[in-house]
């Protein structure tokens, strides 16, 4: 039995914690409200910390155990002891400056640097958007070495480097004339990294490197009605490095198109070709959906379809995010006319019966009205080609397409 278990409490641990527990839970929390990832949070990332401080110290956590907040007085435990961002940089490795903590990206007045975000897309067919999925998506990643916990040797081995003061750089004066010329210049006694590590001392699994290269398999759930462009973030699952807080790994979906439909937002829209008899008289076609539905859609006899006209099956669409509702399906429409000489002169002499009469051809007064006859436009169209032609001058028709022109085109 503890007395208290605020502080455990904190770290969501259980009283019976052991030291590597506690400190998996506070790397964990203060990672996730670290002011510099997480500035909303206000003073959690203290409390954080100062739980953390107590508990890691045996004798005071025994104190702790026995007599609460209150077996702490006299021993810092109000006081805050330790301040938060040297806790934090201490146990992820830092101090000391060197290659990661001097100097570039971004730096609270005296936090630790926080790492890049890493992007990556993520394909996803409209089938995965409609019905949701979770991806498995595997990427190779840098993490503090598990052997020396991103220390590069053991305890105490690793030295600030005295050439440069761990900055891995020495400015240097050089004479030029009446002129001092100043410049840097790498430091020769650590090659840069600040710091220098006894070879006898450097840990053996990562060489000194701090950071080894891992595998990391990231499980992507792809909720139903999310769309390509959007994000999902995995925080602090960024590369690892001492003295730093990783950044996130972003996620960002990316739309494959798709061979029936279009998505447009929660709505999708389907291009249907029907034959004239179905438009005109009714029938049906077939919509394969994005689940293992096939729409049988009805065109009501009479109804007339026309070429490029849209109708809507309602609440077809897409399902929409979190919602339980879905957008709506549009149905563009594409008559296809039958073939030249498809049927005998008296079918067609019936057709006049059945379908509305032709329209009347107006009056044009004492106009003179010659007969003419329609050819096939091919071989008609290219006529002229560069040269002047009947076309050229009239430029502007042909840039918009006149109707000979559409029709070559099609
Ligand atoms: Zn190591
Ligand atoms: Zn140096």
């Amino acid at each position: 039995m503890v007395a208290e278990t605020k502080y455990y409490d904190i770290l969501g641990v259980a009283p019976t914690a052991s030291e590597t527990e506690l400190k998996k839970a506070y790397r964990k929390l203060a990672l996730k409200y670290h002011p510099d990832k997480n500035p909303a949070a206000g003073d959690k990332f203290k409390e954080i910390s100062h739980a953390y401080e107590i508990l890691s110290d045996s004798e005071k956590r025994d104190a702790y155990d026995h007599y609460g907040e209150e077996g702490l007085s006299g021993q810092g435990g109000h006081g805050h002891g330790m301040n938060a961002e040297d806790l934090f940089s201490q146990l992820f490795g830092g101090g000391g400056g060197g290659m990661f903590g001097g100097g570039g990206g971004r730096r609270g007045p005296s936090g630790p640097r926080r790492g890049k975000d890493m992007m990556h897309q993520l394909k996803v067919s409209l089938e995965d958007f409609y019905l949701g999925k979770t991806s498995k998506l595997a990427l190779q990643k840098n993490v503090l070495c598990v052997k020396c916990d991103g220390k590069g040797g053991k305890e105490g081995a690793v030295q600030m480097c005295r050439g440069c003061n761990g900055q891995g750089a020495r400015i240097m004066m050089r004479q030029m004339g009446p002129m001092v010329q100043q410049f840097q210049q790498t430091c020769p006694d650590c090659n840069g990294l600040g710091e220098i590590i006894n070879e006898k001392d450097r840990c053996k699994h990562c060489l000194g490197k701090k950071i080894m290269s891992d595998r990391k398999i990231l499980e992507v759930h792809i909720e139903r009605g999310m769309r390509g462009g959007q994000k999902i973030t995995f925080s602090g699952e960024g590369d690892q490095a001492p003295g730093i807080i990783p950044g996130d790994i972003i996620i960002q979906l990316d739309e494959k198109p798709h061979p029936r439909f279009t998505r447009q937002g929660d709505d999708l829209i389907y291009e249907a070709k029907i034959d004239l008899l179905t438009a005109l008289a009714g029938g049906q076609f077939a919509v394969p959906h994005l689940d293992d539905r096939v729409l049988m859609v009805t065109v009501i006899p009479g109804e007339a379809i026309q070429p490029n006209m849209v109708k809507v099956v309602p609440n077809e669409g897409m399902r929409m995010q979190r919602v339980d509702s879905h957008g709506h399906l549009f149905i563009k429409f594409t008559v296809e006319f039958p073939q030249a000489n498809w049927t005998d002169e008296n079918t067609l002499k019936k057709l006049e019966s059945i379908l509305p009469s032709r329209a009347p051809i107006p009056s044009f007064g004492n106009k003179h009205l010659e007969d003419v006859v329609l050819a096939n436009a091919e071989g008609y169209q290219n006529r002229g080609g560069a040269s002047s032609s009947a076309y050229d001058e009239d430029e502007e028709d042909h840039q918009q397409g006149g109707p000979g022109v559409q029709c070559a085109q099609q």
